[in-house]
């Protein structure tokens, strides 16, 4: 714990240090390496334990050999008090706002490609409604955008109980907004549950493009709550300046406040995450570093799937009461990474890089050669680029028909045969054809 004093010493800022670190003197138990020590006060055994313990534990497994673990605790836990009963009551109710009580802070793994987010997350969750409002974090799908905002939320409820948070999904606001406004006028009703709220968590935002009428009533349900000073946070798979079919009276407001993207994590970020998940598990699971190397490697896009799959091993293991080796592995996941690896050489954009090669090799630009003009320019490198992709990737013609303005199954059909017929008597095509393939390989390798 000393070693690791100095550590925090260096990392936070004085005040932090000296209220919350440096009094912590005494360890009040060890046992199977879970270090217990005791803390002042339940304030401040709530911020340790929300903000600060995934780097304690870091550290420690840094200075440790074996694994081990903080937990802290308050001096009146271990001097046992009543209960306060009502006050758990109250808690539970608002977390029927549709909270998940495991998104929290302390079970988000932070590394690169969310530290930024996460720490401004934080700000947010101290300082509601005076930090950044509009929070709007985005980012792709799978990467911790609905954990992190619930935990903004969940960390609020846990400071205070009396806040009222409310969580929702844009679909489910567009239906709220058809049941209770549009149909049945029940606006009392829509404005107790949105408006009677010190905070509001919009998730995936951007399936309300469209929805023109939504989109009016949640600007002026976001005007409301701004101007009343309520923390209002948004996520969405792209950030606002690129939200389609969203009004810009909306998208400028978002614009306006903090926007932090979260990224892919990198490989060691990903194995610790696959870590954290463990310890969610009781403590009979264990599964060896390189298996979960193993696993980090094959998920790289998505945390979901990652932890996905990671649940579908333990299970497996479970049922039939397994080791986990690496034969095990394969054996519980084998199907799900022969799909994964045929889905990801399909979405590894590659149609795009061929389509990209064939049109710079005509010297045309790529809407031109994906788009509806019929002049020979553009038809003969459409149907090449069309042909290359069927023979490379054999994938279905209505398919590649997607790729190209929607073109129908006979359309694509077609050209791919002319180009086929002519690659053996045109011998100037047969040349292209050849120039292209080997750009399109070189493409591809790097
Ligand atoms: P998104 O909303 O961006 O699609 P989610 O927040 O639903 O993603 O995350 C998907 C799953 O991955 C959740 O179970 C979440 O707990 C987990 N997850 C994602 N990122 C992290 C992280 N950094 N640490 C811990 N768990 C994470
Ligand atoms: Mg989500």
């Amino acid at each position: 714990w000393q070693t690791i004093l100095l550590d925090l010493e260096r990392l936070y800022n004085e005040d932090i240090y000296a209220e919350l670190f440096q009094p912590i003197t005494s360890t009040y138990k060890y046992q199977n390496g879970l270090i217990t020590m005791v803390v002042g006060s339940e304030y401040i055994k709530n911020r340790i334990n929300k903000l600060y313990i995934g780097k304690i534990n870091e550290l420690a497994s840094k200075y440790s050999d074996n694994p081990v673990r903080f937990k802290f605790v308050s001096q009146e836990e271990i001097t046992p008090v009543e209960e306060p009963v009502h006050e758990r009551k109250i808690s539970l109710d608002y977390r029927q706002n549709n909270l998940n009580s495991t998104y929290t802070f302390d079970s988000f793994v932070v590394g690169k490609s969310n530290m930024f987010a996460f720490r401004m997350a934080m700000k947010v969750a101290d300082q509601p409604g005076a930090v950044a409002n509009p929070f709007y974090i985005f980012g792709d799908v799978g990467l911790g955008k609905t954990h992190l905002m619930q935990a903004i939320g969940n960390y609020i409820l846990d400071n205070d109980v009396t806040k009222r948070i409310l969580y929702v999904k844009a679909d489910n606001f567009i239906e709220d907004f058809v049941s209770l406004l549009s149909k049945n006028n029940k606006t009392d009703e829509f404005n107790t549950k949105y408006r009677d709220i010190d905070v509001i968590l919009v998730d995936d935002i951007q399936i309300m493009a469209n929805a023109t009428k939504t989109q009016m009533e949640f600007f002026k349900l976001f005007d409301f709550l701004y101007l009343n000073n309520k923390q209002i946070v948004i996520t969405s798979d792209k950030p606002a300046s690129q939200l389609t079919n969203i009004m810009p009276r909306l998208t400028s407001r978002f614009e306006a406040g903090l926007s932090v993207d979260i990224e892919v994590p990198d490989l060691d970020h990903r194995i610790s995450i696959l870590r954290r998940k463990l310890h969610n598990f009781d403590d009979s699971v264990e599964i060896s570093d390189d298996i979960l190397a193993y696993i980090a490697s094959q998920f790289t896009a998505n945390v979901r799937e990652m932890e996905g799959a990671l649940i579908r091993l333990i299970s497996y293991a479970n049922t039939f009461n397994l080791e986990i080796t690496m034969d095990i592995v394969n054996e519980a996941l084998g199907n799900i990474l022969k799909t994964k690896r045929k889905s990801d050489s399909l979405n590894e954009n590659n149609y795009d890089k061929i389509q990209s090669v064939v049109a710079d090799y005509y010297g045309i630009t790529l809407q031109d050669l994906i788009g509806k003009k019929r002049h020979a320019k553009f038809a003969l490198p459409r149907h090449i680029a069309m042909y290359l992709i069927k023979t490379k990737y054999n994938i279905a013609y209505k398919t590649i028909g997607s790729l190209f303005s929607d073109r129908d199954h006979s359309t694509v059909l077609s050209a791919c045969e002319k180009v086929e017929k002519d690659l053996k008597t045109d011998s100037n095509l047969k040349f292209a054809v050849d120039s292209i393939i080997k750009k399109i390989d070189s493409t591809l390798l790097k």
